[in-house]
C-alpha cells in the first residue's frame, strides 16, 4: 500500500480506541507545528494508535506567534533542503488534506551592504544553485527596480528567490489540527508531559498530569520549551527560547504586496515583508540574554523602527497597529534538532528529539516528517540526519557544526 493510499484509508476515520490502561502506539510531546505534523506524519506512516499531548492548547506556543517567512536561501545545505521539503508540502496540503498553511509566494531580497556580505552571498547562492533552489544575483541597480520602495543606492546588490513566500502561521494552526482529526490522532490538550517511563533501562511510556500512558515510542518537541521537556525526562537539551519582536505598520499605497517582495537585512539580523497593505517586520535583540519575557521593548523596537526607516523611508512617517512580543525558540548553531535522546548512559531507545532551532515555520513540517522516520527506522530521506543530532553538542552546548550563517540573531549559547 503506498503511503498516500494509506492515508486516504485513515482519512476521517475515528481515533482507535483502546480499552483497558491507557496505551499508544506513539506519543507526541507538545502541539505545535513540530509536534503536531509529526503526529499526523506517524498516523499516516500506518502507526495506529498516536497520542499528542499538549500542556496548553494546540498552537499557543511559538506557533501561531511566528511571522511565517519560508526561505529556501539557506545558509547550509541541511536548511535548504529542510525549507525546500516544507516549500512543497505547503503547495501539496490542499490535494492532501482539503485545506493549507496559506503559503504565499512573493520573493525574498537579502541585501548586501559591504564587500564581505557579497563575497558570502555569493558563495551561499551557488550552494543554493547547486540544490535546485532558483535564487539569483540582483546587481544593485536590479536590486532597486525589484523594490522600489528601497532607498535607492544603498545596496552592493543581493540575493533574490522569486519562490520564498511566508504561511500564515494561525492558518497554519488549523491545518494541521484538522490534519490531526482527519488521521484519528488522540489530541489531549491541557495535559502537561512530565517524564518518561524506565523499565530496566528502556523506555517503557511517559507520565502526564492526567497519568501514565504506556509506549515504545516518544518524540519530544516544545520549542523554546524544549530544554524544559528534557529536563523532565533527565535529559540535557541545548536548546533555548529568546524574545523576539513583531510590529505591522499602517497601511500605505507603495506597501502593496504586488510592489514588495519580502526583505532579510542579514548582517542587522532585521526582516519584513508586507501585510495588509502595510509592513511586518520582526527582529530579536542579540544583545538581551535568553529568556521568557514578553514584554514590548520599546526603546529596542525604537531602534527597529529606525533601521527599517533608513532602508525603507516611507515607513518612517507611519504608525504602528500591532506590536507584540513572543519567545522564539533557538539551537546554539541555529540549526535544528533531529535524532534520538542522549541519556549520561547513552542513546535512550525509543525517544526522538526534534526542533526547528527557530525556523519552525520554513522547516517545521520537514523536521516533523525527519523525526517521525527516526522514530520509526531510524533514518530519513528528507535530510541527511546523521549530522543533525545530539551528539553534535559538548557538555557546555557547543556544536561541532558551524553556525547557519542566515539565521536571526539568536544567542549562541543556551
Ligand atoms: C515572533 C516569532 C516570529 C517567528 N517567525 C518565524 C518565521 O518567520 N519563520 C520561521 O521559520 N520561524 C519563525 N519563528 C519560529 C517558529 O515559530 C518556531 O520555530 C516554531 O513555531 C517552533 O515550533 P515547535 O512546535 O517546535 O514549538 P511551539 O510552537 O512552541 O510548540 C511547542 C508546544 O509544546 C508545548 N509544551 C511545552 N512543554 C510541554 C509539556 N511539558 N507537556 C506538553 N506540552 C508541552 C507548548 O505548550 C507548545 O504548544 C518565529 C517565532 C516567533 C516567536
Amino acid at each position: 500500500m503506498t503511503e498516500r493510499s494509506v492515508y486516504a484509508s485513515l482519512k476521517l476515520m475515528p481515533m482507535p480506541t483502546s480499552p483497558g490502561p491507557d496505551t499508544a502506539d506513539a506519543v507526541v510531546v507538545g502541539g505545535g507545528t513540530v509536534g503536531a505534523w509529526c503526529a499526523y506524519f506517524l498516523r499516516r506512516s500506518g502507526l495506529g494508535r498516536v497520542v499528542l499531548v499538549e500542556s496548553d492548547l494546540l498552537g499557543q506556543g511559538a506557533s501561531s506567534r511566528a511571522a511565517g517567512v519560508v526561505r529556501l536561501q539557506g545558509g547550509t545545505v541541511a536548511a535548504v533542503q529542510l525549507a525546500q521539503w516544507s516549500r512543497r508540502f505547503y503547495l501539496s496540503q490542499r490535494e492532501e488534506l482539503g485545506t493549507d498553511s496559506g503559503f504565499t509566494q512573493l520573493g525574498y531580497l537579502l541585501p548586501c551592504f559591504t564587500q564581505a556580505d557579497v563575497s558570502a552571498a555569493r558563495a551561499r547562492l551557488a550552494m543554493q544553485n547547486s540544490l535546485g533552489v532558483a535564487a539569483r544575483w540582483l546587481e544593485p541597480g536590479e536590486v532597486d527596480a525589484r523594490n522600489p520602495t528601497l532607498a535607492p543606492g544603498q545596496t552592493l546588490g543581493g540575493t533574490f528567490c522569486e519562490d520564498d513566500g511566508y504561511i500564515s502561521p494561525p492558518r497554519n494552526v488549523a491545518a494541521y489540527t484538522a490534519a490531526l482529526l482527519a488521521t484519528g490522532v488522540d489530541i489531549r490538550e491541557r495535559v502537561a508531559f512530565t517524564g518518561l517511563s524506565l523499565r530496566a533501562g528502556r523506555l517503557s511510556g511517559v507520565q502526564t498530569s492526567r497519568g501514565p500512558i504506556a509506549t515504545g515510542t516518544v518524540i519530544l518537541t516544545g520549542g523554546p520549551k524544549l530544554a524544559e521537556v528534557g529536563r523532565r525526562s533527565g535529559l540535557r537539551i541545548p536548546a533555548g527560547g529568546a524574545r523576539h519582536q513583531i510590529a505591522v505598520t499602517e497601511r500605505h499605497p507603495d506597501l502593496a504586496s504586488s510592489r514588495v517582495p519580502m526583505v532579510f537585512d542579514v548582517p542587522a539580523g532585521l526582516y519584513w515583508r508586507p501585510e495588509e497593505g502595510g509592513l511586518l517586520f520582526g527582529m530579536s535583540n542579540p544583545a538581551e540574554p535568553p529568556g521568557d519575557d514578553r514584554t514590548v521593548d520599546h526603546s529596542y523596537l525604537d531602534r527597529m523602527r529606525g533601521r527599517l526607516a533608513r532602508l525603507v523611508p516611507v515607513t518612517a512617517g507611519l504608525g504602528l497597529r500591532k506590536i507584540y512580543a513572543a519567545t522564539i525558540d533557538y539551537t546554539p548553531d541555529h540549526l535544528p534538532i533531529i535524532g534520538p535522546a542522549l541519556a549520561p548512559a547513552g542513546p535512550l531507545a525509543g525517544v526522538t528529539v526534534a526542533s526547528a532551532g527557530g525556523a519552525g515555520m520554513m522547516w517545521g513540517p520537514a523536521v516533523a516528517r525527519a523525526a517521525a522516520d527516526v522514530a520509526l527506522t531510524g533514518t530519513s530521506e528528507v535530510v541527511e540526519v546523521g549530522s543533525l543530532g545530539l551528539d553534535r553538542f559538548d557538555e557546555a552546548g557547543r556544536s561541532k557544526l558551524a553556525s547557519d550563517p542566515v539565521a536571526l540573531p539568536f544567542p549562541e549559547s543556551v
